[in-house]
């Protein structure tokens, strides 16, 4: 950021956008319908002669849809997808992007459905479509179908610390930090990290981190679920050590001088699942054309936003005021190219660590490996939040649930129509041996024997 923009925004970016959460916050807390707001000055017409362009064999049934996100740069793809025409392009001309004020709210409003005043689907952390498919955390445990359709990003998020453990050793590795969390451990405020929703993505990484440091999260530490916003406000007041989420937050904490980056997620796992689109399986079974153009669309705006000359513009319309609502896009500009000050003198300056939307070191980023589900689920079980019969059995019953649940058969047959190169399209659902940065291994051939490996979890295995 440069020094100019930094000083006009720094103070009035804090109350600005901590101000507008908070309320959100506040009206999803007190059980108000939470507040939906339509993306986008500039509703994208098609123009006659992209719509002409749509076989009738791929029209949409409709060409309306309400999506759900979460003003993070996981986001992007639906934001693009509507501001640069994509979703009109293939004939969804009146797709409805709607802020959630929570993911608790994206729950609740997909629960709902468009026709209830809630939303059709949208953007999730893993493995919130499966529990909610489940039945696991939906109101008296109403079982909702939900499939998969792409994952969005990977990248793009990271683990903050606040500024009172600068030079205590608290970074990517632990090992020098451990008396910090026993003489806490014994205080009468134990560290604290925090995450914006109990056992997925967020959760799962602060808890990944914590226990490749040689820490149990359910025994060194209180983690807590707190929104992006009211953390911010607790770090700042000194009762937050930590939390975790995407792209602008954490190094908004930087930047605002609030703390520190012990770690990017592209640090933990290198090019890492992170969060998927995902809609109610009742609306895509009615609206098969529709599902496969909305997916169109957003792996045009994935390949839009993988040209790093589109990531300024991509920057300053995120930052709108109907979107992310910063007071400066310049704030996601920086990590858009893979720079990141992490606040502790340590600085990242590597196109590989950026966020990316369709094509990483790995291949494509855009379909959903049902092996990646399979981790967010064995990982789940690890720390006891899901039945350890999800993995034992050759992990049947994980495997059963992820095949009803992710649909990328359905990613395939719009790929093709979208016309992507075949060598562009995943030949196998699973992505092979994934590891991490501690030198754990996960086989999606035996979830069991990667559980075993790990020294701190909650299952016995
Ligand atoms: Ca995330």
């Amino acid at each position: 950021m440069s020094d100019f923009l930094n000083q006009i925004s720094r103070r009035k970016f804090i109350v600005t956008a901590g101000a507008s959460a908070g309320a959100v916050f506040l009206k999803g807390c007190l059980g108000n319908p939470p507040e939906t707001t339509t993306g986008g000055n500039t509703p994208s017409t098609p123009t006659a002669q992209t719509v002409a362009n749509i076989s009738p064999e791929q029209a949409p049934e409709v060409t309306t849809v309400k999506l759900g996100y979460i003003p993070i740069v996981e986001s992007a793809p639906l934001i693009i997808a509507k501001e640069k025409g994509f979703f009109a392009k293939y004939g969804m001309t009146g797709v409805e992007l709607a802020k959630q004020a929570s993911w608790g709210a994206a729950r609740d409003n997909v629960e709902i459905g468009s026709s209830g005043g809630g939303i059709d689907g949208g953007q999730w952390q893993m493995p919130m479509p499966h529990l909610i498919t489940e039945g696991l955390i939906t109101k008296g445990n109403q079982k909702i179908p939900m499939y998969v359709l792409c994952q969005l990003i990977t990248h793009g998020n990271g683990i903050a610390i606040a500024n009172k453990h600068q030079g205590s050793g608290i970074s990517l590795k632990l090992a020098g930090a451990k008396s910090v969390f026993s003489k806490l451990k014994s205080s009468p405020t134990p560290f604290t990290a925090a995450f914006t929703f109990p056992h997925v993505n967020q959760d799962l990484w602060i808890r990944y981190w914590l226990a490749a440091g040689g820490l149990d999260p359910d025994a060194d530490v209180k983690l807590l679920t707190v929104p992006a916003a009211q953390t911010v406000a607790n770090m700042k007041t000194g009762t937050m050590d930590a939390f975790s989420t995407g792209d602008p937050w954490p190094y908004r904490i930087v930047t605002d001088k609030i703390g520190y980056m012990a770690a990017l997620t592209a640090e933990i796992w290198k090019n890492h699942p992170e969060e998927y689109l995902a809609m109610r399986a009742d609306w895509v079974d009615q609206n098969p054309k529709a599902t496969k153009a909305i997916l169109k669309g957003i792996m045009e705006a994935q390949q839009w936003l993988d040209n790093f000359d589109n990531r300024k513009e991509a920057a300053s319309i995120l930052a709108g005021r109907n979107y992310f609502n910063l007071n400066s896009p310049e704030i996601l500009a920086d990590p858009f190219q893979g720079k990141y000050d992490m606040g502790d003198g340590r600085k990242i300056d590597d196109k590989s660590m950026a966020a990316y939307y369709w094509k990483d070191e790995k291949g494509n980023v855009s379909y959903p490996y049902q092996s990646h589900d399979l981790w967010f689920i064995t990982e789940n079980v690890r720390w006891g939040f899901l039945p350890k019969d999800y993995i034992t059995n050759g992990a049947a019953k994980a495997k059963e649930l992820i095949k009803k649940v992710n649909r990328e058969d359905i990613w395939k047959e719009a790929a093709k129509e979208a016309g992507i190169a075949a060598a562009d399209i995943p030949t196998s659902t699973s992505r092979g041996v994934e590891e991490f940065f501690d030198g754990a291994k996960f086989d999606p051939e035996n979830p069991e024997a990667y559980l075993k490996s790990l020294a701190i979890k909650k299952v016995s295995v």
